[in-house]
């Protein structure tokens, strides 16, 4: 029985690199890679040999027939992606098992005698370990990794859901990476505060700044600064027990709860805020976060869309999830003849697919969940929340009051200028060029700081290849700033600050 790649693909490819038969799907190079949701095993040409199983940082992959009753779809999306693909024998004689793709190359060639680096990185989300894992693998470097909160993991650990604890399991494959002898971890301290670029960027060869981006888009509404309107990341943080988030930042006294948008963030806010709690305990979800939602009152979630069914921003993976759980009903309040033109046309995309399969209703919102549900309502975006001295509702474009007692907006996030780089201030990233920063040699850029708020924790991989390929490049060419004018290492500065 062959293997087939489940829900929390996160698109990293190393199942890509140890498939002794090339038949897993969208590999690095090939055009679909940078767009696709997941990667597929080929059920025709696998050979079961589990090894992209084992190298799977997630526990996205099974055997076909140990696929869990929630999963088993994954077995026939597998084979789907390949139905119009052909495989032909590249070696004569034999059966066809060997595609025309060729073998993805993961290599890296530098000169036999260049002198190790050292090397900040900042952050120690997925982008700045790929980075850090890339340069310790493949070359002598030191690594200083740095982070201004002292837990590292970035989102790995403060975003990524904890009903996905296998997600969460890739933190454990990067934490590998904070105890190799080449590398020295300093924790709380943060980059602008504690050190300045500059003073950093004298103490190392290069600086890679895996920053993220952190600030939350603005939702420009009346009412969106009312007690009870709070960003997406608010509730994220305050499950995932980030230490910046307040015990108290979710009431969950409140039966319904409106999130405005529909990407993978606002359906793990909804995911997560009706589950049955029985479902979160034995998660890593935050103990505050479990306690509130067991003797808290929310029963619905209402997730608000300004454009139809064909743009819901959800990835299918994220969705699939969704419909698939028990207990919990998924709806598409059917409020605007355009939702089932939209639902019963042709599939724009995967997610738009799924969605065909929702229930659809048109939804009485004076009247109070009888189940627990999630309800999507598309072409209804918020004109203002609603209330005195705290959010009661939600007025939509649409003319529909929705009561609600809790608002979370989801509608994306954008980077931060980084003291002492140059910042785009209309896309938030800092302005680069294959991760090389504008006009500061020496400043390097990776993951959402570096391409903007976009892609799954595997996508970091290839972006950090291409930033620590232009690192090298540099060093090998001689375009790193002088070495030799370095003063003491960082650490001996963070000591002497008392960080160290
Ligand atoms: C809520 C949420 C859930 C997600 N869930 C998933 C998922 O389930 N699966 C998936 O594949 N992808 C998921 N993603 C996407 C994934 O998390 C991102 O692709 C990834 O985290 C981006 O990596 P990064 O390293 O650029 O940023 P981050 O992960 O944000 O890391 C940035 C790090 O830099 C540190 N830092 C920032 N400024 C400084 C400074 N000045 N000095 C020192 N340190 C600093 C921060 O503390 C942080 O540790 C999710 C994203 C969000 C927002
Ligand atoms: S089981 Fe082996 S042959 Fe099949 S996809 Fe995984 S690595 Fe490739
Ligand atoms: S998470 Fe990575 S290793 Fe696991 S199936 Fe997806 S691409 Fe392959």
């Amino acid at each position: 029985m062959p293997f087939a790649i489940t829900q929390t693909c996160c698109t990293d490819a190393s199942c890509v690199s140890v498939c002794p038969v090339n038949c897993i799907h969208p590999a690095p190079g090939e055009p679909d890679f940078g767009t696709t949701d997941m990667l597929y095993v080929d059920p025709r040409t696998c050979i079961d040999c589990g090894a992209c199983a084992d190298a799977c940082p997630v526990d996205a992959v099974f055997p076909v027939e140990r696929l869990s009753a929630s999963l088993a779809g994954y077995a026939q999306l597998n084979a789907d992606f390949y139905a119009n693909r052909p495989v032909s024998a590249a070696i004569e004689g034999e059966s066809p098992m060997f595609h025309d793709w060729q073998q993805p190359a993961f290599t890296r060639t530098l000169p036999a005698d260049m002198a190790p680096l050292d090397v900040a990185v900042v952050g120690t989300g997925p982008a700045g370990m790929y980075a850090a894992q890339d340069l310790l693998l493949h070359t002598s470097s030191r690594v200083t990794l740095l982070d201004r909160l002292d837990t590292p993991g970035g989102l790995v650990r403060f975003g990524v859901a904890p009903d996905h604890p296998s997600t969460k399991r890739i933190g454990e494959s990067f934490a590998r990476f904070h105890r190799h002898p080449r590398v020295r971890m300093r924790l709380g301290t943060e980059v602008g505060r504690d050190i300045t670029a500059d003073e950093l960027a004298r103490r190392h060869d290069a600086v890679v700044w895996a920053v993220g981006a952190p600030a939350p888009k603005d939702l420009d509404l009346p009412g969106a600064e009312l007690p009870g309107s709070i960003a997406a990341d608010t509730v994220v943080g305050w499950y995932n027990g980030h230490p910046e988030v307040p015990a108290d930042a979710v009431d969950t006294s409140v039966s319904r709860v409106v999130v405005v948008g529909t990407g993978n963030v606002a359906i793990d806010v909804a995911r997560v805020l009706t589950a049955p709690p029985a479902d979160l305990a034995g998660t890593p979800v935050a103990p505050h976060a479990l306690a509130a939602l067991r003797a808290g009152a929310i029963r619905e979630v209402v997730l608000l869309a300004r454009g139809g069914p064909d743009a819901i921003a959800a990835t299918a993976p994220e969705l699939r999830e969704l419909l698939g759980r028990s207990g919990v009903d998924v709806l598409v309040d059917e409020h605007d003849p355009r939702i089932a033109e939209s639902l019963d046309g042709p599939a724009a995309g995967d997610a738009h697919g799924l969605l065909r399969g929702a229930a659809r209703e048109k939804i009485d919102w004076s009247v109070p969940a009888e189940r627990p549900r999630v309800v999507f309502r598309f072409h209804s975006a918020p004109e203002r929340f609603e209330g005195a001295v705290r959010v009661q509702g939600v007025q939509t474009v649409d003319g529909t009051a929705i009561p609600a007692g809790l608002v979370v907006r989801a509608v994306g996030h954008r980077g931060r200028p980084v003291p002492g780089l140059p910042f785009d201030d209309d896309r938030g990233v800092v302005p680069n060029d294959s991760g090389r920063v504008e006009g500061r040699p020496g400043h390097y850029v990776v993951g959402w700081i570096k391409r903007g708020p976009s892609g799954g924790i595997g996508t970091n991989r290839g972006c950090a290849a291409e930033t620590v390929g232009a690192l090298l490049d540099d060093a090998v060419a001689g375009r790193l700033p002088d070495r030799a004018s370095r003063p003491s290492p960082v650490h001996s500065m963070l000591q002497r600050l008392g960080r160290g």
